[in-house]
């Protein structure tokens, strides 16, 4: 139901537990969010629960996740109970890709049957967590070195993610991290709704402009069947028929 996410910021999990709060009036059943270092490649910490935002606070309290990148989500359950287990984010594969995602995937049953042929391990009932095996199977499929990834601005993660999208059917906001590519998060949009917040050192993303308040004022609106390349120098933004599209920076307005 709700997305935030920041590349960058040394207080990362307080940003986006405030983020998250501010997003609550929206409606959800579930909480969640992934910390990771934009330093190191390692594994990325998952902190998830159904239930209240404070129970998913409380958690954080107890494991500390470290990091200065992450990504959280608000669930409102469209496929799957509102358990603990099919709180976002969502793994894909091993662990190697960590996302969040809000909408729907339509051909989500044929994908799991797929995937699970293939031998990825399913751990909830959601929609979703295809989309991360997806990106993972697409991502070893590449075998792309992390120089590569460096050397060619994360572009290779984004193409992945752009192939992944080419056989999703339905709606997403959605934000991508890797483990083994620290440092970005890949962000896509189709039907539901992702703004970019540019700041100082750091970039942000939200599903809506209310969690950015106090951490940027200047934002750009991703459209739909648009990606974008979030590391903490820059915000890249890429049309799926269009290819790289200038952002259009506005003042970020919120109504009291
Ligand atoms: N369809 C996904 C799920 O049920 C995402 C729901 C949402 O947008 O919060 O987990």
């Amino acid at each position: 139901c709700g997305i935030v996410g920041c590349v960058g910021l040394p207080s990362a999990a307080d940003f986006l537990l405030n983020g998250l709060r501010r997003l609550e009036y929206r409606g959800y059943d579930s909480a969640g969010l992934a910390l990771a270092s934009t330093a190191a490649p390692a594994s990325i910490a998952v902190v998830k629960a159904a239930g209240r935002i404070s129970r998913l606070q409380k958690l954080v309290e107890t494991y500390r996740p470290q990091g200065d990148m992450g990504i959280g989500h608000t669930r409102w359950a469209t496929h799957g109970g509102a358990t603990d287990v099919n709180a976002h984010p969502h793994l894909g594969g091993d662990g190697e890709v960590v996302l969040v995602h809000n909408g729907v995937i339509e051909n989500y049953e044929s994908l799991r049957n797929r995937l699970e042929s293939a031998g990825y391990h399913f751990r909830s009932e959601t929609d979703t967590e295809a989309i991360a095996h997806l990106i993972a199977d697409l991502l070893r499929d590449a075998q792309f070195s992390r120089e590569e990834v460096v050397r060619r601005q994360y572009q290779p993660l984004l193409g992945v993610v752009q192939a992944a999208l080419s056989q999703l059917r339905g709606t997403w906001g959605l934000a991508v991290m890797f483990r083994d590519y620290p440092g970005v998060i890949v962000a896509a949009r189709l039907g539901s709704p992702l703004i970019l917040g540019v700041g100082e050192g750091a970039n942000f993303l939200a599903s809506d402009a209310s969690a950015l308040a106090g951490f940027t004022e200047s934002v750009a609106y991703l459209r739909d069947h648009e990606t974008a390349i979030v590391t903490a120098e820059t915000i890249r933004i890429f049309h799926r028929d269009q290819g790289r599209v200038e952002p259009s920076l506005h003042k970020l307005q919120l109504s009291a």
